[in-house]
């Protein structure tokens, strides 16, 4: 796959690293003018291995250019380099095994400075884990941290790991230290890794398990307060342990903190209020939320249906209406309204709103598409402006 990114990537670091091997072999014979004519000759041989993989490089011959750089035998500082680029490009193209020998290879080597043995070892690490062998990728993660506990590519590599395994509080553990190291946040990474530990707790069954798991989906919406799903738990906990104004709460603070998915906790909410006993309070609740500016589409058809299955049929529709203006590209909202007023009978209307709402997705259509690259517009171009192919665009 020669238009894949990390596969380009692959190459341009391959082809940077032997230049540089070329510039320096090139400054060193120019500058031990006296060294013994043998050696001289093998750096020369080398070179021209490297000169002639780096122009198979360039004309894009790659098997060609691989079998060139894997000549280069002499292992010397600058080699390791190369070898190490070569790795990692056999990786990019899929070759796990093949990377793995390489880097496996020159991790071999007994001559090797400290610092291209971490290198050869991290890269190690991610042709096993890129390779889908877990256990052998986190042991090669952990023998880099043993020698440089603040390598940040393999934290990070750790990190995915360790989720790939669902080990979810040796993964915050990773996390914790990577963010000292590299300074950087990733609060809803840190959240619902707190949330996976947080429900493995509430599985133990003893209300101190409940509190534990408690205290975890607290610091999750601390730390991420548009959390869906921390809420959504720490709710539900808050229900289970009969606490129903905590939890009802706890949903209702998503309206909030993230409005645009605090559809996804109603059901929840409506399950408090019924235990309570109060369906008022839900109703309350629900016509300011629906009321609200930020109100998403799917909260609007979600409270329609909910006046719908209470025969309310005037109010569910009053509601569709005032949606269908504030969210006229929502499908859901339109079909809902034209059910409902065809269900009251109101056919023309119903008819009107689907004209709209047709008239609305159309608009938004494109109506043409280069067959060369895929460029979609709605209006024809005779020279495709991403490709530049004359002629090319067909109706959709
Ligand atoms: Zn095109």
């Amino acid at each position: 796959m020669a238009n894949d990114l990390p596969y380009l990537i692959g190459w341009a670091a391959l082809a940077v690293t032997v230049s540089a091997v070329i510039f320096r072999s090139a400054y060193r014979l120019g500058r031990d003018a006296e060294a013994r004519y043998h050696e001289k000759l093998e750096e020369h041989r080398e070179s021209a291995f490297y000169y002639r993989g780096l122009n198979y490089l360039l004309s894009d011959e790659q098997d060609k250019a691989i079998e060139e750089f894997v000549k280069v035998v002499r292992i010397n500082s600058e080699t390791v380099e190369i070898h190490l680029s070569l790795g990692n490009l056999f990786r990019s193209r899929g070759e796990v095994g093949r990377a793995i020998r390489i880097h496996q290879n020159i991790i071999a080597r007994p001559n090797l400075t400290a610092a291209l043995r971490t290198s050869a070892l991290y890269e190690l690490a991610e042709d096993f884990r890129q390779g889908g062998f877990v256990d052998r990728a986190v042991e090669a993660c952990r023998q880099v941290l043993s020698v440089d506990p603040d390598h940040a590519k393999t934290l990070s590599s750790l990190l995915m790991l360790h989720e790939s395994e669902g080990r979810w509080d040796i993964a915050l553990q990773v996390l914790q230290r990577y963010k000292k190291v590299t300074g950087t946040q990733d609060p809803r990474r840190e959240a619902h890794l707190l949330l996976r530990i947080g429900q493995e707790q509430m599985e133990g069954g003893t209300p101190q398990d409940e509190e534990s798991a408690i205290d975890r989906f607290r610091s999750a919406v601390r730390i991420f307060p548009g959390c869906v799903e921390g809420y959504r738990l720490l709710g539900e906990a808050q229900l289970h342990q009969g606490r129903i104004g905590v939890a009802i709460n706890s949903f209702a603070t998503l309206q909030k903190t993230r409005p645009t998915h605090f559809f996804l906790v109603v059901d929840s909410l409506l399950r408090a209020y019924t235990d309570q006993d109060d369906s008022i309070g839900f109703e309350t609740f629900m016509v300011k939320a629906v009321n609200e500016p930020s109100a998403s589409a799917r909260l609007i058809t979600l409270w329609s249906r909910y006046l719908e299955v209470r025969e309310r049929y005037d109010e569910a529709i009053e509601v569709l209406q005032v949606g269908a203006v504030k969210h006229p590209g929502s499908i859901g909202v339109a079909k809902q309204l034209i059910l409902m007023l065809s269900r009251m009978n109101r056919w023309q209307e119903a008819v009107g709103v689907a004209q709209q709402s047709l008239d609305h997705q159309l608009s938004r259509q494109p109506v043409f598409q280069c067959t060369q690259c895929g460029f979609k517009a709605q209006d024809i171009y005779w020279q495709c402006p991403q490709c530049h192919q004359w002629d090319i665009m067909e109706p959709l």
